[in-house]
């Protein structure tokens, strides 16, 4: 029997809180106060993609405090050795034709930046009014594309990175807190 005060495999692989809530709801509230201001009075539309990104776009749509539309997107890129190939094979699609709109990107991580420079490719052929990215976490050091997102609330170094929508293996998305993950 596991004594009570005795740690868990699934707590003992959260190394360390990396950026703390209090930080996280700060810089929210900041980036949502600049997109309230460089999107008064034109047509915004929020996308995220799914699931990472899932707990920062509910946070941020309410940092928002300007009228805008909200969607989603499930999407997976396709990669031959390290190249992107270009192809994103969306799951998901978005519900808004995204030609009415100013178009704002909310990501959870810019690691490679493979994922999100096809998603892109692939909006701005359907013609937003404009295409901006915001990504909570950016890793420049792993990247492998030329791509640099318009908003990064956090840079971090090459640690794999769990909470705050972000997941191993489907846990720990639930976490207040982005911790560094470990074995
Ligand atoms: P990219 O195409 O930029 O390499 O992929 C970005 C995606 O990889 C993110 O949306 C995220 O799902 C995943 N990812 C990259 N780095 C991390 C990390 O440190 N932790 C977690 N949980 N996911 C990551």
């Amino acid at each position: 029997m596991q004594m009570k005060n005795e740690m868990t495999e699934y707590e003992r692989k959260i190394k360390r809180v990396a950026i703390s809530e209090e930080e996280i709801a700060a810089a929210i509230k900041k980036a949502g106060a600049e997109i309230s201001a460089e999107y008064e009075g034109k047509p915004l539309l929020l996308v995220s993609i799914l699931k990472g990104a899932f707990v920062f776009m509910a946070d941020l749509c309410r940092a928002v405090t300007i009228p805008h539309d909200i969607d989603f997107m499930c999407a997976k890129s396709y990669y031959a050795g390290t190249e992107s190939s270009g192809v994103v094979k969306i799951t998901m699609d978005l519900v808004h034709e995204v030609k009415d709109y100013h178009v704002v990107i909310v990501e959870d991580i810019v690691d490679t930046g493979r994922t999100l420079s096809d998603i892109i490719k692939l909006l701005k052929a359907r013609e937003p009014l404009s295409l901006k990215v915001v990504t909570l976490l950016d890793k420049p050091s792993r990247r492998l594309v030329d791509f640099k997102a318009d908003k990064a609330l956090f840079t971090i170094p090459d640690f794999f990175v769990i909470g705050y929508g972000l997941d191993c293996d489907e846990k720990y998305r639930n976490l207040p807190y982005i911790a560094e993950y470990g074995e």
